[in-house]
């Protein structure tokens, strides 16, 4: 297979983690005989030192023309005093809607070492795999009106969906669950929301598409308290975007670091992949960051943009077996473990891959 990667290392620990996904990958090409082109550009703060802006047309243009993206993170301080458009979070929002990244997902996963740095009991967080599609580009985020009214004092913002767009979601939450353990749980307010009664009626409209598929809704807030006190109860969890927004952090601090955990974000044409975590200016240039929720979203870049679902697993087990064998970075503590930084971290990945 010949695919073609655009890699946006952004900022930050950002281009520290990406150099260890990019050797996982190099290492998956020869081990499975396929041609992997890596093409850098740039992103974010980095982007605006080189070119003013946090994202140029170039880039938008090289992402489009890939097979698909892997982004390590952006941000920093350096770049908190520029007027909104120019912040590198913008380079994000833009991305985001350039490429018409609809569908974030965010696999939550709890690794047997690890399970002890969770604020929930062992007991509780043991053996959930949880599987969250959020929509990423409608609803309260984008719809207009949203402004202030009457000196201020008056404020305005607006939930905005078309069918289509929560059809397409949905649609891939029950695809989701289809090639997980088939429990889709639909999370939403519909016992307040007009936009939450249409999204229930166009997930019951679905659910006859996908009879092998047990579906069932649950109000956000119920969610939200059997997130911490079930969380072993959910599958794929699929919801609209503020929802996802708030229950996908919650759940990325169930399993103890941020810096485990990947995700994708999803167009009908492509992919974008990166780790959750943000760009650490804490710890960024001194090599110590924690490189596996970018090596994890490379495995998720090799599962759903390639279908390489061999692939995909061998990096996991890697991961999860070198974390097995006590090696973790310093946001981790393993009981009788060894402390390494990002590259020999990287390298004990390899070695085990
Ligand atoms: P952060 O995720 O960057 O860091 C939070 C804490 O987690 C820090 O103590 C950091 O050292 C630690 N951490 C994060 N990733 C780690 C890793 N891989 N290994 C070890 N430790 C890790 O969040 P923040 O500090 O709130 O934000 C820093 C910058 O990142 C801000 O500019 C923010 O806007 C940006 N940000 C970017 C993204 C993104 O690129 N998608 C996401 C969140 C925040």
């Amino acid at each position: 297979m010949d695919k073609n990667i655009v890699v946006l290392p952004g900022d930050g620990i950002g281009q520290e983690i990406i150099d260890s996904a990019i050797r996982v990958l190099t290492k998956v090409s020869e081990k499975y005989k396929h041609e992997f082109q890596f093409e850098h550009h740039d992103i974010g703060g980095t982007s605006y030192e080189k070119y003013g802006e946090p994202l140029t047309d170039e880039t938008i243009e090289a992402c489009l023309q890939s097979d698909a993206i892997l982004m390590g993170a952006i941000g920093g301080e350096k770049w908190d005093s520029l007027p909104t458009h120019l912040r590198p979070e913008q380079g994000l929002l833009k991305i985001r809607k350039a490429l018409n990244l609809f569908a974030n997902i965010r696999p939550i996963k709890g690794f047997a070492p690890l399970l002890h740095a969770s604020p929930l009991k062992e007991s509780v967080i043991k053996g959930s795999d949880i599987y969250i599609v959020r929509e990423l580009t409608g609803g309260l985020y984008f719809g207009t009106p949203r402004e202030r009214r009457d000196n201020g004092n008056l404020v305005v913002d607006t939930l905005l969906y078309h069918r289509s767009e929560i059809e397409r979601i949905v649609e891939k939450g029950f695809e989701s669950a289809q090639i997980r353990r088939k429990h889709l749980v639909s999370v939403d307010k519909a016992n307040v929301l007009e936009s939450s009664r249409l999204w229930r009626e166009i997930v019951n409209e679905k659910s006859k598409d996908y009879p092998d598929v047990k579906v069932e809704h649950m109000l956000v807030d119920s969610a939200a308290m059997k997130l911490i006190t079930e969380p072993t109860y959910f599958d794929v969890i699929v919801t609209e975007n503020l929802f996802g927004d708030i229950l996908s952090d919650e759940g990325s601090v169930l399993t103890g670091s941020i810096g485990m955990l990947p995700s994708a974000s999803l167009s009908p044409t492509i992919g974008l992949y990166e780790p959750v975590h943000g760009s650490a200016p804490d710890i960024a240039g001194k090599g110590i960051a924690n490189p596996l929720g970018m090596i994890l979203s490379a495995a998720m870049m090799l599962r759903y943009s390639f279908h390489l679902n061999e692939e995909a697993t061998a990096v996991e087990n890697a991961v999860e077996k070198s974390l097995e064998q006590g090696y973790h970075t310093a946001d981790l503590s393993i009981d009788g473990g060894k402390q390494v930084g990002t590259k020999e971290m990287t390298d004990i990945v390899l070695s085990n891959l």
